[in-house]
């Protein structure tokens, strides 16, 4: 067998377009456009990259942004300040801080300072923690982006065994949450690996679905899948290749060719999961603009 793409790239396109159309339509009654304030701490290459995308389908879909760009050595107390302040501006909808953050800086401190009302990257506990029950809040929008491709390709989640390698609180525990619900979309029964989790293998092997976000080149292996598996790659990672302008080349968490042989279903890296995190934070964005998850 050798597997069926699931093209993030398409999906986001259509997402995004949904979301410019929302956004004119949102605009033209009279509402001003939604606005993103990302703020860049440091100099990450790989964030600037990340930013960059970010900044690119805001305009795309009509939601206006700005980055601020701080110094990696700006302490925690300026800003949680800076933050504050973006939470009291009635002119900024959603508020992202891109990580990673320089050492020193705690992440779960700096995104609890964000107003969880603006935290369109849905990483805030109280975003998290009413997923978690079941209430309406700004989702991840990696997991979210998982759960919209499974929805566009008809992709069942429902009694199937789905099993998580990875357990972040940006993408393996949210999308086990998902995955595992009950209500709607979901309905999966879930095993969430990470990196303690002895003979990997014995739990991949079992999985209809598997999402990988682990952050380790080529973790998964063909053999590691059984045969029909709906593979999500959720990993980027550079690796070092000369053959490239760059000198890196990007690949997942996943062998890709001994993977495809297995799956039913598989993410390419990059142009899988990644365009579709983008495309969903504009969906946030928006809902955040129009408060559809918190009314005041
Ligand atoms: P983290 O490093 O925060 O989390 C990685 C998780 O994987 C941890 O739970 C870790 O375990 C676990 N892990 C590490 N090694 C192993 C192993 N050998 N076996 C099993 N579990 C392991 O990473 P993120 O969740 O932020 O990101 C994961 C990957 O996804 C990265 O490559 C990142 O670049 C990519 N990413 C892609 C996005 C996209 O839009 N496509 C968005 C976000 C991330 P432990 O908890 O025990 O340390």
């Amino acid at each position: 067998m050798s597997a069926k793409i699931i093209d993030g790239k398409k999906v986001a396109k259509l997402t995004r377009e949904e979301v410019r159309q929302d956004v004119e339509d949102w605009v033209k009654d009279g509402n001003r456009a939604p606005f993103l304030q990302v703020v860049l701490v440091g100099t990450n290459p790989a964030s600037d990259v990340y930013v960059g995308a970010k900044t690119r389908a805001c305009k795309e879909v009509g939601i206006q942004t700005d980055t601020k760009r701080l110094p990696d050595t700006i302490s925690a107390k300026e800003l949680k300040s800076t933050i504050h302040k973006l939470n009291n501006d009635d002119s900024v909808d959603g508020i992202l801080v891109q990580l990673p953050l320089p050492n020193h800086l705690s992440a779960h401190d700096v995104i609890e300072a964000i107003d969880y009302r603006k935290d369109v990257d849905g990483f805030h506990p109280m975003n998290v923690g009413r997923l978690t029950v079941g209430e309406p809040s700004f989702r991840s929008c990696t997991p979210a982006g998982i759960m919209e491709l499974f929805k566009h390709y008809s992709i069942p989640s429902k009694s199937k065994h789905a099993v998580i390698v990875g357990a972040s609180n940006i993408v393996g525990r949210p999308i086990s949450i998902l995955l595992n619900k009950e209500e709607g979309e979901g309905k999966a029964t879930t095993t969430v690996c990470h990196k303690y989790t002895k003979d990997l293998t014995r739990h991949t092997i079992s999985a209809d679905i598997l999402v990988v976000a682990a952050g380790q080149p080529n973790l998964i292996k063909g053999e590691m899948v059984k045969e029909g598996c709906v593979v999500v790659d959720v990993g980027i990672n550079r690796v070092a290749d000369e053959t490239k302008e760059k000198g890196y080349t990007l690949v997942g968490d996943c062998h890709f060719e001994s993977v495809k042989e297995k799956a039913s279903w598989i993410t390419p890296v990059p142009g899988g999961v990644g365009p579709m995190t983008v495309a969903m934070l504009m969906k946030n964005t928006l809902l955040a603009a129009k408060k559809s998850i918190y009314p005041e």
